[in-house]
């Protein structure tokens, strides 16, 4: 009996609260996907400080041994000619501007050398990402202003179309209606472009046709920024097991979003029915906020309880995770929440403090050390590296 009690007891020892916070806070933890700054713009949380609300402050940050930060520039489809690429400077002007006003605490990485400085520094590390390829308005030229400010992946659609590239929702819901399906010539030269500039191309909400296209047009391996297993949840903003196959031999990441939308197939029904009974409260905030997801988020705060019952539980996260490791192998997995950017996220998933229960789960696991630091970092660092790479 005693012998077979050694290796369970040598096992919780192995993951004593100590031993995940060591593993955790020595790994360098890249989260690829952060919408805070759109929403700061409306909110003008000092991030600096922290926050009740959101996900995302600089003291939970450190708390959470996040090292680096791909902070995501976004505007909305009603953003277009004339307005969207404006949007994107006056949201990385706010990243400017924290940085100017935090500089003991958070610095601008344009490359994976800076990246490393700084996270030895103990500050963290702030890199740019573009959602949405309609914020380069079509333009070559804006792609090299963007870069040169620090971007450092483009997501060539969000849940628009561009002229030259066709997204997720719309080769789902338009596909017959569609002017192109894939990427356009010009589409292929964009992507030729930014692997030259060092720029990664992210395929996060683009649609299967431009996936395979950019696939086929890249000499350098590509990100997925925020999505997760369609085999697990089939939501089109997940990727299919033969996407991220192809994926894996491009030599590219795909980052695990934690949105319970993505994680948990019975999620939007439950959401539905929860929406439903609360109805004009949310049309009431929508008002305030003029924004749903703002809107949401608020409504789940005043009916904490309820609310909690539809998240997944933080396993079903993890499951991704893992699904995705067995697949195609523990290169090619990373992390990149989208935090700030959903109104939900598995339970246990409040904030960038709670990145350290992954380390915990992939522990319990029987991940080793190693590959833990790859999922948490190490692999969208490889990324980063090779785009950088002539
Ligand atoms: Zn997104």
């Amino acid at each position: 009996m005693k012998k077979l009690l050694l290796p369970f007891l040598f096992f919780s020892l192995k993951l004593s609260a100590q031993n995940v916070q060591q593993i955790h806070q020595k790994a360098i933890l890249i989260d690829t996907h952060n919408d805070v700054l759109s929403n700061q713009l409306i909110t003008k949380f000092d991030l600096a400080k922290r926050q009740t609300e959101g996900n995302f402050d600089l003291v939970r940050a450190k708390e959470g041994g996040l090292k680096a930060q791909i902070f995501s520039i976004w505007c909305g489809e009603k953003y277009g000619k004339g307005t969207a690429f404006a949007m994107a400077n006056r949201e990385i002007d706010s990243l400017y501007a924290l940085i100017k006003r935090n500089p003991d605490k958070i610095a601008l990485a344009r490359n994976s050398a800076e990246l490393q400085n700084i996270v030895k520094q103990k500050k963290l590390a702030a890199l740019i990402g573009v959602e949405g390829g309609h914020m380069i308005e079509d333009r070559m030229d804006y792609i090299d202003s963007l870069a040169k400010r620090g971007m450092r992946y483009l997501t060539l659609t969000w849940n628009n179309s561009t002229s030259w590239a066709t997204s997720a929702r719309d080769e789902v819901t338009k596909k017959d209606s569609l002017p192109h399906l894939g990427l356009s010539d010009y589409g292929k030269q964009i992507v030729r472009h930014l692997n030259g500039l060092g720029v990664m191309v992210d395929v996060s909400h683009v649609g299967e046709r431009t996936f395979y296209d950019v696939l086929a047009t890249t000499t350098k391996p590509v990100i997925a920024s925020h999505s997760c297993a369609y085999s697990i949840d089939p939501n089109r903003r997940n990727l299919k097991d033969e996407q991220l196959k192809a994926l894996a031999k491009n030599g590219g990441v795909v980052c695990v979003n934690f949105y319970s939308g993505f994680v948990d197939s019975a999620y939007s029904a439950k959401v539905q029915s929860f929406v439903k009974q609360h109805k004009a409260e949310l049309d009431s905030l929508v008002k305030i906020y003029h924004d749903v997801d703002l809107a949401t988020i608020r409504l789940n705060t005043i009916h904490k309880t309820e609310s909690e019952q539809l998240r997944p539980p933080l396993s079903m996260l993890i499951h991704h995770i893992d699904y995705i490791v067995k697949l195609i192998g523990v290169d090619h997995v990373g992390i990149g929440s989208d935090f700030d950017g959903s109104e939900s996220f598995p339970q246990e998933m409040n904030s960038v403090a709670d990145y350290p229960k992954i380390t915990e789960e992939l522990l319990k696991l029987h991940y080793s050390e190693k590959d833990i630091d790859k999922i948490l970092g190490g692999n969208v660092m490889r990324v980063l590296k090779a785009n950088a790479g002539k």
